[in-house]
C-alpha cells in the first residue's frame, strides 16, 4: 500500500508538547509507520494557526511550527526529506523515506503582508488554506459565512498563483469560495473536506465546488473527522462513510481528483483507522468495494500526479 495524505496537524501538535516523530503518542510516528505496511509515503504537514493568532503573533506561531518541522528533518535525515519539487516525491519515497510536504493551515500566516507569500514559498510551503474557521485578512472561514474575499485576499490569491503556492479552499466559507472561483487561474484543491450532499456540514463541499475542482484537475482530500463523515450518529462513522463520500465523488466524475486528507492529530476520527498503522483497514475496505485501481488512485496516485504537474 502506498499512502499520500494531504493534511495532518502532527508537527504543530508535537511542537506544542516538545515531542518528536520518534515518539508514539501522535497518530503519525516512525513506529506506527514501521508496522503500517506502507511502502511509499508522502505526507503534508500543516503549520496550523488557530484563530487566536493574527499579525505578528501569527508570524511567530508559524515560525515555531516551521522550526519544529526543520528539526524533524535534521534529527531524522534517514527517515524523512522535504519535498521541494514534484520530482522529489518518487526520489524520496524510492529511498525509503517519508516525502514530507510543508503546508500552511490558515492564511493568517501571511499577516496581511503580500511579501510573506513568496517568503513562505521559498521555504517550500506548497499549499496554504486561506483561512481556518474564522476570518483572516484574506476572507471568511466557515464561522464567518457573511465574509467573502477581501481586496487583500484577491491580491493574495494572485500572488500565490504567481509564486506557485497552491490555494487550499478547505475551511473557507461559501461566499469566499464563490469570490475565489471568479478570480482563480490555476488548479486548486480542498486538502481535507468531504461532500455536503452526503454529510451536511459547512466544512464539506457543495457539488458545484466538487465539479470546479474536477474541472481544474485539483484534489479533494477525504477528511476522517467523524462530524464531516456522517450526519445523525457521527460516533458510528467508519470505513463505509468514507466509501459513501468517494462514491458520491465518483458520480460527479472525480475519479482523478479524489485523495485523502486524514486530519490526523487535529480531529476526532473513527477508532478503526485513527492512525497510520491502521490505514490498511481503510485500504482493504475501499479495495473490496471500489476495486484496486481506484483505491490506488485515491490513496496515492492522484495526489502524486497533481504534485508532479504543479510543482
Ligand atoms: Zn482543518
Amino acid at each position: 500500500m502506498k499512502l499520500f495524505d494531504l493534511h495532518c496537524d502532527t508537527i504543530t501538535g508535537l511542537e506544542t508538547v516538545g515531542l518528536h516523530l520518534d515518539n508514539d503518542v501522535a497518530a503519525i510516528s516512525f513506529k506506527k509507520l514501521e508496522k503500517s505496511g506502507i511502502s511509499a509515503y508522502a505526507q503534508c504537514f500543516a503549520m496550523f494557526l488557530d484563530d487566536k493568532y493574527r499579525g505578528q503573533a501569527a508570524i511567530e506561531k508559524w515560525d515555531r511550527a516551521y522550526k519544529w518541522f526543520l528539526k524533524q528533518l535534521a534529527l531524522y535525515p534517514n527517515q524523512m526529506e522535504q519535498v521541494l519539487t514534484g520530482a522529489d516525491i518518487d526520489r524520496i519515497t524510492e529511498a525509503g523515506k517519508i516525502a514530507a510536504i510543508l503546508t500552511t493551515e490558515s492564511g493568517a500566516a501571511f499577516a496581511g503582508q503580500l511579501e510573506r507569500i513568496e517568503e513562505l514559498r521559498k521555504k517550500g510551503c506548497l499549499l496554504t488554506s486561506l483561512t481556518w474557521n474564522g476570518d483572516t485578512e484574506i476572507g471568511g472561514g466557515v464561522y464567518t459565512p457573511e465574509i467573502g474575499l477581501t481586496s487583500f485576499g484577491k491580491e493574495a490569491v494572485a500572488e500565490m498563483e504567481r509564486v506557485g503556492m497552491v490555494v487550499d479552499i478547505s475551511h473557507l466559507c461559501d461566499k469566499a469560495v464563490d469570490d475565489f472561483l471568479k478570480i482563480h487561474q490555476k488548479p486548486f484543491l480542498a486538502s481535507h473536506s468531504n461532500c455536503r450532499t452526503v454529510c451536511n456540514a459547512a466544512r464539506n463541499l457543495t457539488n458545484e465546488y466538487i465539479q470546479e475542482i474536477v474541472h481544474c484537475k485539483g484534489l479533494i482530500g477525504i477528511n476522517y473527522l467523524i462530524y464531516f463523515l456522517r450526519e445523525g450518529d457521527p460516533e458510528n462513522a467508519g470505513t463505509s462513510d468514507v466509501i459513501h463520500h468517494i462514491e458520491h465523488l465518483l458520480k460527479l466524475g472525480a475519479e482523478n481528483v479524489i485523495a485523502l486528507g486524514s486530519d490526523f492529530d487535529g480531529a476526532k476520527v473513527p477508532v478503526e483507522f485513527d492512525s497510520i498503522d491502521k490505514m490498511g483497514t481503510l485500504y482493504t475496505a475501499c479495495e473490496k468495494t471500489l476495486g484496486t485501481e481506484i483505491t490506488e488512485k485515491i490513496f496515492y496516485e492522484n495526489a502524486r500526479e497533481f504534485f508532479r504537474r504543479n510543482f
